[in-house]
């Protein structure tokens, strides 16, 4: 049996109210109040059409196809789950019109018209890696907007889960993106993996691997949620 001060068993007691005011606050706040009907998750898949992001160092795989798929299973999460869902990319199309000159402003301004109308509470921006320099490097990577509290601590949450999938180590980054500044809500873009890993891109490709990165984003996401 654990005999404890009275002192220590009132410091608990508080620190216990402490941890559940606060958490009851933020969700207050950020999602508890709202149904979650009514709270808007927006899911952008990276690239398409002409512009396919990276591609695979072996299978020559589009980044573009990759975050397709896991937004898809994103999609399916958070809709069983409740909540509104938004897609910018629904399909391999670019969102530019013609691929005429321009094409790539024309695509991201699309994208920030479709988080602006849908009154995004959240925005998750999906991505694969890159880095030919050291093809070794491996494991997902998340990006926020500098100087967003919010957005970092969302950041931070998934990153966690990621590095539980990846094994690796690693914090959440500032990042300078586009898709980083389309609203104030909380925005994160997460880099899932290193198409140039040979290693990686193979587990990329993987419906079954696909599925894990989907489920870390959704889990992170909920736990900032609170
Ligand atoms: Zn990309």
């Amino acid at each position: 049996m654990i005999v404890l001060k009275k002192g220590a068993v009132v410091a608990a007691a508080v620190l216990l109210c402490m941890l559940l005011l606060s958490c009851m606050g933020l969700s207050a706040v950020s999602y508890a109040g709202a149904e979650r009907a009514a709270y808007c998750v927006v899911l952008d898949a990276g690239h398409g059409g002409v512009d396919p992001g990276v591609l695979g160092s072996v299978s020559h795989v589009k980044e573009s196809d990759v975050n397709l798929k896991i937004v898809q299973k994103l999609q399916e999460l958070f809709s069983d789950a409740g909540f509104r869902v938004v897609l910018t990319r629904k399909n391999e199309g670019g969102l530019y019109g013609l691929p005429t000159k321009g094409y790539k402003r024309r695509d991201m301004e699309k994208r920030r018209e479709i988080i602006q109308e849908s009154q995004a509470n959240l925005v998750i921006s999906v991505h694969q890696n890159n880095f030919t320099a050291d093809r070794t490097r491996y494991g997902g990577q998340v990006f926020f907007r500098d100087g967003d509290e919010n957005s970092a601590a969302f950041a931070e949450e998934i990153q966690s889960r990621l590095n539980t999938l990846s094994g690796r180590q690693v914090s959440a980054l500032k990042g300078d993106f586009f898709m980083l500044e389309c609203t104030n809500a909380p925005s994160v873009l997460v880099e899932c993996g290193f198409l140039s890993n040979a290693r990686e891109e193979q587990l990329l490709l993987s419906d079954e691997y696909q599925t894990q990165v989907a489920d870390a984003v959704f889990q992170g996401t909920l736990a900032y949620l609170c």
